[in-house]
Order: structure tokens, then sequence, then C-alpha cells
């Protein structure tokens, strides 16, 4: 049975102090669980307490984005060096608001899964379509073109050291939550793609998060499809309360 993965994202929300008090509230609420891979993403400048924090814990962090170059005149970017520095072990890449707001494509995503796992992250991929497409019917022609010029030039090897999450964008932040069947369908598409474009045995092995007003009232029916393998949660993440109780439907 493959590890379930339940990821916080922070995004910009809590200062260092607050984000100490979310760790340690997770870590003294929660039993070490079976079968369940636990991340949280804290913004950037609590990444390296939180990541001290939970050092020899079994909560991992992440970060929430780095830039692909090793180190050089790139004022306010991070490496995905100085990340692994902190002692985080995961990062979230490509996410929609990137997308939308920092104008990422999925050219920069590749790079950015290039060198994460030159650095030993662990990139949480976020691949997903709008509402518009979804109504247009091109789902499957979006997730394609996502995950074929994301994933480019990466080796059958990469593809294992590699987490997906599929993040319908009109479903995050929003309320509106894919319903089981239609993330199920997602799901099973992406991991056709990774069959086709890779192995099949790549595929099967591969986790694929669902991401989109995950919350501890919706939980547990989508985390019970055949080929959703966790749930990568924003709002839900920020009380620790909400997070456990995910965990704890995984
Ligand atoms: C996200 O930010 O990845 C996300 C899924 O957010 P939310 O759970 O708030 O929809």
């Amino acid at each position: 049975m493959k590890t379930k993965v339940i990821a916080g994202n922070w995004k910009m929300h809590k200062t260092v102090n607050e984000s100490l008090n979310l760790a340690k509230e997770l870590h003294h609420g929660l039993t070490c669980p079976d079968h369940v891979d636990i991340v949280v993403a804290p913004s950037l400048t609590s990444l390296f307490p939180v990541a001290d924090y939970l050092k020899n814990s079994f909560i991992s962090v992440a970060a929430q984005n780095i830039y692909w170059e090793k180190q050089g005149a790139y004022t306010g970017e991070v490496s995905a060096e100085q990340v692994k520095d902190t002692g985080s072990d995961y990062v979230i890449i490509g996410h929609s608001e990137r997308r939308q707001h920092f104008h990422e494509t999925n050219e920069t995503v590749n790079k950015k899964i290039k060198a994460s796992l030159e650095y030993n992250l662990t990139p949480i991929v976020c691949v997903g379509e709008t509402l518009e497409q979804r109504e247009a019917g091109e789902v499957e022609s979006i997730l394609n073109l996502q995950i074929t010029e994301g994933l480019a030039e990466l080796s059958i090897d990469d593809i294992s050291k590699t987490i997906i999450a599929y993040e319908p964008i009109w479903a995050i932040g929003t309320g509106l939550t894919a319903s089981p069947d239609q993330a199920e369908e997602a799901h099973q598409m992406i991991r056709n793609m990774i069959a086709s474009q890779f192995s099949e045995e790549t595929a099967h092995e591969l986790r694929i998060l669902y991401g989109g007003s995950v919350k501890p009232d919706n939980s547990k029916e989508l985390l019970s499809q055949p080929n959703i393998d966790g749930a990568l949660i924003g709002g839900a993440s920020l009380k620790a309360v909400d997070f456990i109780e995910i965990i704890c439907s995984a």
C-alpha cells in the first residue's frame, strides 16, 4: 500500500511565532500516524525555525517555491540548496497562485523540478485547470500539456521521487470542491499520462494528491478514491484541529 501524503500550504500567513505555535500544536496533537506522510509548508521567514523545531519529528517541512539557479545575483529568490539547508525536504512547485500572479509557466516549473531533485528536495508539482477550461471540455488537454512540458526530460527515477498535486483552480480557496468522481477522473487521467510518458510501474507508484477546499467534512470521501493518494490543503491547514482531523481521515 502506498503511503498517503497530507500536506499543508500555509501560503503568506503567520509570523514566525504563529508558525511555531501551529507546528507545536500539530506536533503535540498528533500521535505518530502510520501510512501518512505529513508535510507543512510555512512561508519563507518561518521555514528555518519550523524545520528546526520539527527536525527528528514525523512532520516534514516544505518550501512554497524555489528558483532554479544555484546561486547568484537573483535578488529576492531562494535556491533549492538554501531550502535544503533549512532542514526542509519538500518544495511545492507551480502552484496555481504562482502561475497566476508570478507568471510561472510549464517551462519554469520544469526547471524548478530539476533543481529540487538535484538537491534531494521532493517536488510537489501542482497542475489543474480553470473553470473556463473545464467548461470548454479541456481538462485532459490542459493536464496533458502541464504534465508533458512540466515533466519534460525527467527520468523514471526522477518521477519516482516526485509528487503531483491535482488542484482544479476553481476549487482553490473558493469553498468549491471537485466531487470525488470529478477528482478521481482527473487523477486517473494523470496516472494514464504518466504511464504512457514514463512507465506503467512509475504511474502505479506515483502519489497524486488532490487539492481544492479540502476540509474535515469532505476529506474522507475524497481520500478513499482509488487514485487519490493524499491531499494538499490550504485554508484548513491553518487550524491544527482541522488539519489533524484531515490527517486522521487519511
Ligand atoms: C492550496 O492552496 O493548495 C489549496 C488547495 O487551498 P485551499 O485548501 O484553501 O483551497
